[in-house]
């Protein structure tokens, strides 16, 4: 694939590595890709960061025919900027795509764009350990029409945000309110890709749990509000009675890149990991019981996100004195100590950059 690069006249002043948060500050470029229906995707290119022009009709705008993913590109001690499993990501928005009928990304293409985008702005990708450039691909429908229908114009874009590190403050366990009324998505419907759609629709549960000081939400299955799906926009996981048991992929959860490295670490290093259906009713039981050692999240943002206390019908639990449990640790150590190349990648998953 031709990529046309026309470079920034206005470079910008990089921000302190501690002041830069999540998301908040974009890199010098963009890179933009259109789809026609009658001419496939074409027009490959990086121009400077900057705003773009809808019609007012476009099919985003209205339908919300929208699909992104989520990684980062890495900076190791000797300087390396690497990735973390990219071609999951790109197979991943492929399959959003074909549920949102949003046109599919040749996939070397796709690993080609990022290669040369990371590559560019790699004196974005910030130094410190903990520290990363977040990119997001994402694409749009883009017809310029009211008519309802799978589109024939799109848009793919990729930008760039250096962001800090996660845990700056270090690894502070989360309070957790277990969701009773709204649900998040529905096997069938669209949660187990990533269109924006899922995330509007959550926001009401989560802005519930935040007034009751909570800072995300154990979202339950739709159907019956019984079976644990994921927790905030991460998956989650437990260790109950030594067994770690993770919610099995039933087509309402987002399979997570980090979800999927973290059952294999899990396994090398002997652990008994079940992708099972956990009741809520079970993990109550487990809480009550003392049974219940360790609960995290795990996504791409925070790698783990350590649960401390769960609260539903009325109570709040304890999870493991509100500290990081062992497992959770060993987890955050190892997907990290690769991501930042401090421990070795037996597995494959580093895709390099550039030195
Ligand atoms: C992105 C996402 C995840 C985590 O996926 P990773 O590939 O691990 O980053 C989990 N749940 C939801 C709803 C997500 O959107």
């Amino acid at each position: 694939m031709q990529i046309s690069i026309t470079k920034t006249t206005t470079p910008k002043t990089l921000i302190e590595e501690d002041k830069l948060g999540f998301g908040k500050f974009f890199s010098d470029h963009m890179f933009i890709m259109d789809y026609e229906y009658t001419k496939g995707w074409h027009n490959a290119r990086i121009v400077p960061f900057g705003n773009i022009s809808l019609h007012p009709a476009s099919t985003v705008l209205h339908y919300g025919s929208e699909i992104f993913e989520g990684l980062k590109a890495y900076r190791t001690k000797s300087g390396e900027i690497r990735l973390f499993r990219p071609m999951e990501n790109i197979r991943r928005m492929n399959a959003s795509a074909e549920r949102m009928c949003l046109p599919k990304i040749n996939e070397e293409d796709f690993l080609q764009a990022l290669k040369t985008f990371v590559e560019l702005e790699k004196d974005f990708v910030p130094h410190s350990f903990g520290t990363s450039l977040y990119l997001r691909p994402y694409m749009f429908g883009n017809d310029e029409t009211l008519g309802v229908h799978t589109v024939k114009r799109a848009t793919f874009m990729i930008i760039a945000s250096p962001s800090g590190s996660y845990y700056a403050e270090g690894i502070n366990p989360v309070k957790i309110m277990i969701e009773s009324e709204d649900v998040r998505a529905v096997k069938g419907g669209t949660g187990a890709v990533k269109c924006g759609g899922n995330y509007a629709a959550s926001n009401r549960a989560g802005e519930k749990a935040s007034k009751k000081g909570y800072s995300q939400v154990l979202w339950l299955d739709g159907v019956h509000r019984k079976y644990i799906e994921e927790v905030g926009a991460m998956n989650v996981m437990f260790k109950i009675d030594g067994e770690i048991v993770t919610p099995m992929l039933t087509g309402s959860i987002l399979p997570g890149i980090t979800r999927k490295s973290c059952i294999e670490v899990l396994k090398s290093m002997g652990y008994n990991v079940s992708e099972r259906l956990l009741s809520v009713d079970e993990l109550v039981d487990a809480l009550k019981s003392g049974k219940l050692e360790e609960a995290w999240g795990c996504g791409t943002a925070a790698v783990v996100s350590p649960i401390g206390k769960l609260f539903y019908n009325d109570v709040e639990y304890d999870v493991n004195g509100g500290q990081i449990g062992e497992v959770t640790k060993k987890l955050y150590d190892t997907l990290t100590g690769i991501q930042w190349g401090e421990v070795e990648d037996t597995y494959g998953w580093i895709y390099k950059i550039c030195d």
